[in-house]
């Protein structure tokens, strides 16, 4: 069977920036903030893929874990919901409720690590402007979703993170207790692929070794994949390993 690289594959991208006073953002210093993508490529651009590959968690007590290189502020994240970018097939209290159990999942693992749901935005794309936002957003690239962030390479401190779904896939929502994998053939699950997302926005990276294969930041995804609605062993050491 062809080795199928769905979920991750992360471009780095250093930028910085100069008149960041112009975006209305606090930032003591400009120069010290690097923007870095995380970028999960389906195996199949464009086309969903209607036969799925998910298979249930056979060990997730693996120890592994990768650290992106920066840490939530201590007082949390706010975020906000693009709901006019969401699938039609979803209503926006399930969305909403999606969004808010992934960030509660890691949460649950460290309280230290702390979201707060700040309403709804317009924002259409991601760009650094003060708004930490969930949105879906064609992507052209093969990308299933993309976490952006921005952070002091000084303290490592997060300043901003956005997380973009594709809306080119099917999304749908199946609730945990239908198993490691389930729901409607051929689409990916909001709250799977969020639970990995939110994972990059406090601090951790992709692991791509088949071993940690049923972990949350697998670096790969499948349709009909909820297995990483719950955390493995490295997800939860990983996060307790970063200190807001
Ligand atoms: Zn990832």
């Amino acid at each position: 069977m062809r080795k199928i690289l769905l979920l991750s594959l992360i471009v780095l991208v250093v930028a910085f920036y100069s008149g960041l006073s112009n975006l209305g953002v606090a930032i003591a210093q400009k120069d010290d903030i690097v923007f870095k993508t995380f970028v999960h490529d389906p195996r199949a651009p464009g086309k969903p893929v209607p036969v799925s590959n998910c298979t249930v968690t056979t060990n997730d007590q693996v120890s592994d874990f990768g650290l992106a290189g920066w840490y939530m502020p201590s007082a949390g994240m706010d975020y906000q919901i693009n709901f006019g970018t969401k699938p039609k097939n979803l209503s926006e209290s399930q969305v909403s409720a999606a969004i808010q159990s992934s960030f509660n999942t890691w949460t649950a693992a460290d309280p230290k690590q702390k979201f707060n749901y700040a309403g709804t935005t317009t924002t259409k794309a991601a760009k650094f402007d003060g708004t930490n936002a969930i949105l879906w957003k064609g992507i052209t690239r093969g990308a299933l979703a993309i976490t952006y962030a921005w952070y002091y390479t000084t303290t490592g401190e997060l300043v901003e993170a956005d997380t973009v779904f594709n809306r080119n896939y099917k999304w749908d929502l199946t609730d945990i207790s239908a198993g490691d994998c389930g729901g409607t053939t051929g689409d990916y699950d909001v709250q799977n692929i969020a639970t990995h997302e939110f994972g990059h926005w406090v601090g951790l990276d992709d692991l791509y070794s088949s071993a940690d294969k049923d972990l949350t930041m697998y670096g790969y995804g499948e349709t009909k994949e909820l297995k990483k609605d719950s955390l493995g062993l490295g997800d939860i050491s990983g996060v307790n390993a970063i200190a807001p």
